[in-house]
């Protein structure tokens, strides 16, 4: 067995990048489905946003220096949308409401502060009274103030989240160049495995397949596009023939179940079984997620994840979802956590980099549910996986750990 075995994250992931991404092949979608896609080519803004300076609240725009005349006549009001027609002159405190262009005279001059209409007063003569201590420059936005004409508002390799869509309509995109969809076949392998709800053959020797369901959504909450591959019996063979049919027509091939060293698990043998077949690494120094295998048909990579769901689920958030995103053009990076302090005390053995189900409360990190790398029910209502690294002693309470949120991240 010449591969490297019982790698740490690190190292599989460093192990996994150095294959060459192949090319991106990109193409041209409309702004309103892009959510979670990866954009291929730095788009630029042709404008300045905003375009014009800009009223940030309700009030009167003055001209700094007149500031001294405590209260000022005032001009007809400038609503949003309305761009000010008349002269632009001193003396005058212009009626302005959130949003609208600061008036402006032909040589760009104009008011350069605001007073919120909350701190200012009218009097009898109609006129406004400013409030004391009004700073030059307040209250406006300046042109190009949230991105300027020519900058580069969305960088190659960024994946698009709601606030990048929001700024991509800002600068006036309709369209945009993103990476294709990668193509993941998916299996299931155990001759234990059945469809979920599958009465046929259904006995007490039998489980639900949970893990391909799972691991669907998770490819799809990435971006990628699932290619159901089904369940497949323990069986050298049909393994083979599967994985080799499906380096054919997609991108990726992810399975789960079959990856350990057992007489029935055939994930590695049904890799080298194919021509162009090679394993880049067996075995995670990670709990739960040991028996992760991974390798590549015909430069195809496959990931063959551990079948116990929970370990399963790790596998793919820590290593296949960072590598997914590398090969569609984002940078490799860990999975995003942070240090928070433990609500709980835990033993630990070292030598492996421990995940637990968290949650995390205003006292700290508390765990979620019971351990056991097949229990689902510790990932159902988790926040995240709170991380014991490989050289920790057992944690005691108050001992800072890394936190890895499940949801809401980058949002
Ligand atoms: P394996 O990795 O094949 O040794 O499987 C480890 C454990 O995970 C066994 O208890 C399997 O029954 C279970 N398992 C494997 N595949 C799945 C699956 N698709 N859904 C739920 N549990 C699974
Ligand atoms: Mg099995």
């Amino acid at each position: 067995m010449d591969f490297p075995q019982d790698v740490t994250l690190e190292k599989a992931l460093k192990l996994l990048s150095v294959h060459p991404r192949p090319a991106i092949k990109s193409e041209t979608i409309a702004l309103d489905d892009a959510l979670g896609r990866i954009v291929t080519s730095d788009v630029t803004s042709a404008i300045d946003v905003p375009q014009t300076d800009a009223a940030a609240v309700d009030g009167y725009a003055i001209f700094h220096d007149d500031f001294e005349h405590g209260s000022l006549p005032v001009s007809p009001a400038i609503k949003a949308g309305h761009p000010f027609q008349g002269d632009v002159k001193r003396g005058l405190a212009y009626r302005i409401f959130t949003g609208a262009p600061m008036p402006k005279d032909a040589n760009g001059n104009g008011p350069d502060s605001i007073a919120m209409q909350e701190h200012c007063t009218i009097d009898d003569n109609g006129q406004v009274i400013l409030p004391p201590n009004l700073r030059r420059g307040a209250n406006y936005r300046p042109q190009g103030e949230n991105i300027a004409k020519g900058d580069v508002a969305i960088a190659q390799g960024t994946r698009l989240g709601p606030s990048e869509i929001g700024l991509l309509a800002a600068i006036g995109t309709r369209q945009i160049d993103v990476a294709r969809r990668l193509t993941v076949t998916i299996f299931s392998m155990g001759d234990e495995i059945a469809e979920a709800g599958s009465e046929q053959g259904f006995d007490r020797g039998k489980i639900h397949d949970s893990n391909r369901p799972m691991l669907k959504q998770l490819l799809r909450l990435d971006g990628h596009e699932v290619i159901d591959g089904g369940i497949i019996p323990d069986d050298r063979d049909a393994l083979t023939a599967a994985f080799g049919q499906a380096a054919k027509n997609s991108d990726v091939i992810l399975s789960s179940g079959g990856s350990s060293e057992g007489d029935e698990d055939h994930a590695r043998q049904a890799i080298l079984d194919n021509s162009g077949g090679a394993v880049d690494f067996w075995r995670l120094a990670l709990k739960p997620g040991r028996p992760m295998l991974a390798g590549r048909i015909d430069n195809v990579p496959v990931f063959a994840v551990p079948g116990n769901p929970v370990a399963a689920f790790v596998c793919y958030r820590l290593l296949v979802a960072p590598i997914l995103a590398w090969r569609q053009g984002q940078p490799l990076t860990l999975a995003l956590s942070f240090p928070a302090p433990s609500h709980f005390s835990q033993s630990h053995r070292k030598g492996r980099t421990e995940y637990l189900r968290a949650r995390l409360t205003p006292k700290g990190i508390v765990l979620n549910g019971k351990p056991g790398a097949g229990v689902l029910t510790s990932l159902t209502g988790a926040d995240g996986l709170v991380e014991i690294p490989s050289d920790h002693d057992n944690v005691i309470e108050g001992d800072l750990l890394n936190f890895y949120p499940l949801r809401e991240s980058a949002l």
